[in-house]
């Protein structure tokens, strides 16, 4: 982190944090949350001092060469924040995968990789989607490693705007009928699968979403005491996390009319 000491005045007495928020599934059918992130970056955000999003921030991506009003209006927010010298970070979730270099380029996010280290004040955090942990979801873990292959995404994108369309309907309708007949747990994470990866990156933090479950879980982790903070999913309302070097790190939610 920057030092605040040989900032101008203004700087000093800005509230410093970082938002996190992932989830947002957005959607021209949801008008509601559309709008509500289009106020947020023009409330909440501007006190960030930067930006995460961590994945299904689109309820569907499938390619950086489809462009509608919805969209450009969207690029055109983010670019907005970026050009205002607020950094925003975009990680891919298990809808918006697609998200690609064009898209990186016209809002001037940056991607991060699943998962990322990050130092959040001094202490190192891991950012997830979340996807990754549910190990337990054997489908949608062979599904993922199936669509994430760069071939596949290739042959995919490769295809017109109308096919690609016709697919991602299908694989859309194809999940709502598995993820209604699984079990509740096996769509969480799995508990083993947090405890493994925060002790494979020595980390006492864990930011992740996709699970629609917002909660704060203490845990041990290597034997000692971690956190795990799971971002909600926009609809009713919004959610974010905000971190900040006094307050330290809360999950909070705000209405969105
Ligand atoms: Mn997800």
């Amino acid at each position: 982190m920057k030092s605040l000491l040989n900032q101008p005045k203004s700087l000093k007495t800005r509230q410093v944090a970082i938002h996190f928020i992932s989830d947002l599934h957005l959607d021209p059918q949801q008008p509601v949350v559309v709008e509500g992130f289009l106020s947020y970056l023009k409330t909440n955000a501007q006190k960030a001092e930067a930006l995460y999003i961590l994945g299904d921030f689109f309820e569907a991506w499938i390619g950086d060469d489809f462009s509608n009003p919805f969209t450009r209006k969207i690029i055109n927010s983010l670019r907005s924040l970026t050009e205002q010298g607020i950094p925003v970070f975009f990680m891919h979730g298990n809808r918006d995968f697609l998200i690609g270099n064009t898209f990186l380029e016209q809002t001037g996010c940056q991607l991060l990789s699943d998962p990322a280290e990050i130092d959040l004040f001094g202490r190192k955090t891991l950012l997830m989607h979340g996807d990754t942990l549910c190990t337990d979801d054997v489908d949608y873990q062979n599904f993922r490693k199936t669509v994430r292959d760069p071939q596949w995404q290739s042959d995919f994108l490769g295809q017109s705007l109308e096919a690609r369309l016709v697919i991602a309907q299908n694989l859309r309708a194809m999940s709502k009928e598995k993820t209604g007949q699984k079990k509740e747990q096996i769509m969480d994470v799995s508990a083993s699968a947090v405890v493994k990866i925060m002790t494979d990156h020595q980390v006492d933090l864990l930011i992740h979403g996709h699970t629609h479950r917002p909660a704060v879980h203490q845990l041990k982790v290597a034997g000692k005491t971690a956190q795990r903070f799971v971002l909600g999913d926009w609809g009713d309302k919004g959610w974010h996390i905000v971190a900040d070097q006094t307050s330290g790190i809360r999950l909070d939610s705000f209405p969105l009319k």
